[in-house]
């Protein structure tokens, strides 16, 4: 036996509804909005996550999974210099899997030169992602993400609608105690005299931060705040807030993302400790924090990136979106007692008793899936009792039994299994029987 990798799930057939249920909610809110579907590979170029995530981050510091190709495999192990020239093809042409949405969509915007397709874009995305984590709930090294971007607006509406986006398919999900924090983490003109303030600030604590932190002082010391170290985190307390040091253009985008939050009646708190695990992120940063699942309680997490589309080669373009994981926020559903609908596993069960019915009965099941039902049959020759136990067992509500008889009088019986009540149709009454199955629907 070999077992799944560690911090890997399997989503088995009884569980799968419920990723149906949140992906159709998501596309469908998605349509309505107005975002379309974007779909990019699982892996890229390594660089392309060092530049468009950034090299201070978690994610490219600590947690790439990285894809080698068995031919290279064999090319350094026969090579004298193996780590030299390791080094630069890692370099050069080095692979990750996918740690994470944005960057891919951003890619194929720039390769596509989709941004020659008009001045605005609405791009969703629904991805497997992989980071090399150390697992626990609600922390896997295979996991789902979906997310949105807008690129090609600097507007507040943009941020406004992404948020909304966001919140209400959060609520669509039935989660009650669910906290949107947002806050504006700068630009280019007020970022950099907040981290002269910050780093000075945090450059006596040095010798007390983690190595990490050390070297993101010099690279992005605002990232030393999201550091998850419980040492670190102790000591940037009372470190400078940006909210303190916007300019005046950021200040009044981050007032009116919040009146045109509140105009919708979007509930939210102004949190200056949301500064975002990426880097290029400019302005607004948020995260939807759940109040129900302990240490992993960002089911969302979005904000502004006006630099992020220039850094990967594109023109310069304001972006903005969220990511949102997908495992986070059926765990989220799962601890609130959220009811995710069971759909029917199929519609009916076709009994077929003796040899005489198995033709009959596949034709029967054939032209009723064309009519849009859900059919299944037995295929195992098992007695009539088997046959019906196996069809409570799999809650199925409506039966057609064909034995010898009924093929011979082309007429059966369709059965309602919770009232038992019966109505006789004749074989090629299938639009009839079709529309009565569906009625219950
Ligand atoms: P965290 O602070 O929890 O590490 P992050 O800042 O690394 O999150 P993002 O890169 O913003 O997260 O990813 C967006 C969303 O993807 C997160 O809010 C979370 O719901 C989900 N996510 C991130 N990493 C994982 C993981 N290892 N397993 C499951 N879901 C994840
Ligand atoms: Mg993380």
């Amino acid at each position: 036996m070999i077992s799944k990798p560690r911090g890997t799930n399997d989503i088995l057939p009884s569980e799968v509804y419920k990723w149906h249920h949140i992906e159709n909610a998501f596309r469908t809110i998605c349509a309505e909005f107005g975002f379309e579907e974007i779909r990019t590979p699982a892996f890229e170029y390594t660089k392309l996550f060092k530049r468009g995530v950034g090299e201070t981050t978690d994610i490219v510091q600590k947690e790439m999974f990285n894809v080698i190709p068995n031919v290279k495999i064999r090319e350094i192990q026969g090579d004298e210099q193996s780590v030299a020239s390791f080094n630069r093809y890692l370099e050069k042409e080095g692979m990750t899997l996918k740690p994470e949405g944005t960057a891919p969509v951003v890619r194929a915007f720039v390769e596509n030169k989709l941004h020659g397709q008009g001045s605005m874009h609405k791009y969703y995305y629904v991805t497997p992602c992989f980071r090399h984590e150390r697992p626990q709930a609600g922390r896997m090294r295979a996991f789902h993400q979906f997310g949105i971007e807008i690129f090609g607006s600097v507007s507040a509406i943009s941020d406004a609608e992404v948020i909304a986006l966001g919140a209400t398919f959060i609520e669509r999900m039935g989660l009650k105690a669910v906290e949107l924090r947002i806050n504006s983490i700068g630009c280019k003109a007020c970022r950099p005299v907040y981290d002269k303030a910050l780093s000075a600030f945090l450059e006596p604590k040095l010798p007390r931060l983690c190595e990490t932190c050390n070297d993101r002082f010099s690279k992005n010391p605002m990232r030393i705040l999201d550091c998850k170290n419980p040492s670190c985190q102790e000591e940037v307390q009372g470190a400078p807030v940006m909210l303190d040091y916007l300019c005046e253009s950021c200040e009044s985008h981050f007032s009116e993302v919040q009146n045109m939050l509140t105009g919708m009646k979007i509930e939210f708190i102004v949190d200056s400790g949301i500064v975002r695990g990426l880097d290029y992120y400019t302005k607004t940063a948020f995260e939807f924090i759940s109040r129900d699942i302990g240490s992993q309680a960002t089911v969302c997490g979005g904000g502004r990136y006006d630099g992020l589309i220039e850094e990967v080669g594109g023109p310069e373009t304001p972006g903005v979106g969220f990511g949102m994981g997908m495992e986070r926020l059926l765990l989220t559903m799962e601890q609130t007692r959220v009811e995710i609908p069971k759909p029917n596993y199929v519609d009916l069960f076709i009994l077929n008793l003796g040899e005489t019915a198995k033709a009959p009965a596949l034709m029967l099941a054939q032209a009723l899936r064309n009519e849009g039902i859900k059919v299944e049959l037995d295929h195992l020759e098992r007695s009539m009792k088997a046959q019906f136990k196996y069809a409570n067992k799999i809650e199925v509500p409506y039966v057609i039994v064909l034995g010898e008889e009924e093929v011979r009088k082309k007429a059966f019986a369709l059965k309602e299994m919770k009232t038992g009540t019966q109505v006789d149709y004749k074989m090629d009454e299938i639009k009839k029987i079709a529309a009565q199955i569906k009625a219950v629907e």
